[in-house]
């Protein structure tokens, strides 16, 4: 019989890196990342599109669990979900920050009004393969796997096409976005190669990949984005991770000081003395870099990440 697959908190408890994690030192700050991920440090404040976006997410698996048995949740069921899962979330949130005249009874509505366009697009139901399945890869030249989480596997085959012009596997992943994406985005993006690359190596096929965005708006509107990556794209990434990689093990972590991050950055403060205090992030502490991090959790639920999605 074949063993069960370990779950994504059994993974996380060994040493790690994750895509948001990388995703962070390579294209937002190395300095963020230290705070985050070696030193673990408390937020001085969490915007509130991060337990947003966590909430939002946990929704949407909810939503593909039960499309996949051929039922769809309304948008009522979705939003009396979401509220629970945001009041617990800004509960447990370090220092949770509203921006001016948000309030939580706000931010279900929007939810709600994102739901009803997120039903009145939903495709996929037969053709799910897979809802959360989790993952850890090794790649060359990383002193730890890569563990994440596929939001969705889907089939775009259907049944009655012939010619089988879909792709066969489609990793999906739900996206919020303050406004909807440029349609090169999706070409460029890091998280499509690192998941793809994951899927290929764990099911030894090469998948194609979709983003369904969603935008945080008064009249939000849902567009899927599709892309795909090959052999060249997979041995940049191996070299930009190694790279990386390196740069953690040496201790590199600048601050970034003109990342998109640094309005709502939750270290702000510590980051404004970093140069009276620069020892600090010269290199990592003895035991740090073979302690498990905490680095993949859905990437909704990452304020850099949300950033981009607030
Ligand atoms: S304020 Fe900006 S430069 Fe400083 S740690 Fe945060 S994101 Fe990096």
């Amino acid at each position: 019989m074949e063993e069960p697959r370990p779950t994504l908190a059994q993974l996380k408890e060994q040493p790690h890196h994750s895509y948001t994690a990388l995703n962070s030192y390579i294209n937002i700050c190395q300095l963020l990342y230290y705070y985050r991920y070696i030193e673990k440090a408390e937020a001085e404040r969490t915007p509130v599109a991060l337990p947003f976006g966590t909430a939002f997410h946990s929704v949407l698996s909810e939503q593909a669990q039960a499309a996949k048995t051929g039922n769809l949740l309304t948008a009522d069921e979705m939003t009396e979900a979401f509220a629970t899962y945001f009041q617990a979330n800004c509960k447990d949130a370090a220092n949770i920050v509203f921006k001016r005249d948000e309030n939580i009874e706000d931010q279900i509505a929007t939810a709600k009004r994102m739901f009803e366009a997120v039903n009145r697009e939903w495709i996929d139901y037969w053709n799910i393969q897979s809802v959360a399945e989790p993952f850890k890869v090794e790649m060359p030249g990383l002193s730890k796997p890569i563990i994440g989480e596929l939001d969705m596997v889907v089939s775009e085959q259907t049944p009655f096409d012939d010619e089988k012009t879909g792709p066969l596997d489609t990793v999906v992943d739900f996206k919020t976005a303050a406004r909807m994406w440029s349609d090169d985005k999706a070409a460029k993006d890091l998280q499509a190669t690192v998941f793809s690359y994951a899927f290929e190596k764990v099911h030894g096929r090469s998948p194609s990949f979709r983003f369904d965005v969603v935008t945080k708006a008064k009249a939000p509107t849902v567009k899927r984005f599709h892309t795909s990556r090959d052999d060249g794209h997979y041995r940049r990434l191996e070299k930009l991770l190694a790279t990386a990689d390196k740069g953690i093990q040496a201790g590199v972590f600048l601050p970034n000081e003109t990342s998109f991050a640094c309005s709502d950055c939750p270290y702000a403060d510590r980051c404004s003395s970093w140069h009276r205090d620069a020892s600090r992030t010269a290199s990592i502490p003895a035991d740090a870099s073979s302690q498990p991090d905490a680095t993949n959790q859905p990437d909704t639920n990452h304020p850099e990440k949300d950033k981009e999605a607030a």
